[in-house]
């Protein structure tokens, strides 16, 4: 028996199961927002073209609307000035979209703060419990922030002073770009750094480290409460979109078990 029909034989049994970390994709997916002066993002949207109508008497078909970093998206290193001579996410290898994944849970810590941050410490902490992260496979991050993804304010959950989401210190950013043998980070909220990045030092470290150093992100993921902490197979699909910065994703997990 080969190894795929292995494969095929534990996922009828169920013994091997497919969870889906994708967010629905819709005119009320959450969108980031940013203050002016900087140019925003289209929303997702749909225009019909026909529904078996005089338009075209057998069949449905939409065109689609959306910017690059809707919903559960990959964010190729071309997207950050600091990875502007990076891949976009047409090149990415196909070896990097089906890679070992595990998950460090913090949902409980961002419940009590929703300015949380990653520390180095934290993942200290995680390997010596869970053992190294995966060379060459992805690291996510679980905040629970999936459980506001179908409310835009409290998605971006902002203030006067900007949006209050979890994220990653300076330090872990730079320890996870340059440390780290992962080749990337996902995380549940609307973008891979915390809503108060943008007063960090550098600004948005995840995208400013991570991406200058070649790696990538994903955001916006759905039900890691249903991932072991290791051990998983992340499939990440994000189109190829030849130049793009970075494409909305289906993002599958398979978990033995
Ligand atoms: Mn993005």
């Amino acid at each position: 028996m080969t190894v795929l029909d292995n494969l095929l034989d534990e996922l009828l049994a169920s013994r091997v199961t497919i969870v889906d970390l994708t967010a629905p994709l819709s005119d009320r997916t959450p969108i980031i927002q940013l203050p002016p002066p900087f140019a925003n993002t289209q929303g997702f949207s749909l225009q019909e073209i026909s529904r078996y109508d005089e338009r075209g008497p057998a069949w449905y078909w939409n065109n689609i609307s959306a910017g690059e970093h809707v919903g559960t998206h990959f964010d190729a290193p071309v997207h950050w000035v600091t990875g502007q001579d990076g891949l976009d996410v047409s090149q990415i290898p196909t070896q990097h979209l089906i890679a070992p994944v595990v998950v460090v849970d913090k949902s409980a810590e961002c419940v009590q703060d929703p300015n949380f941050l990653l520390q180095i410490a934290d993942l200290e902490a995680w390997q010596q419990k869970h053992g190294p992260l995966p060379d060459g496979g992805w690291l996510l991050y679980r905040t629970g922030w999936d459980s506001h993804a179908d409310d835009q304010a409290a998605f971006l959950n902002a203030d006067e002073t900007g949006p209050h989401t979890p994220g990653v210190s300076v330090e872990c950013a730079r320890w996870l770009a340059e440390q780290a043998p992962i080749i990337g980070m996902g995380v549940e909220t609307v973008g891979t750094d915390a809503g108060t990045a943008h007063s960090f030092d550098p600004p948005f470290p995840c995208h400013a480290f991570l991406l200058g150093a070649g790696k990538y992100g994903l955001t916006q993921l759905a039900n890691l409460a249903k991932l072991p902490p290791t051990g998983a197979i992340l499939v990440v699909a994000p189109l190829p979109i030849v130049g793009g910065s970075g494409s909305p994703a289906r993002v599958l997990a398979l978990v033995a078990g």
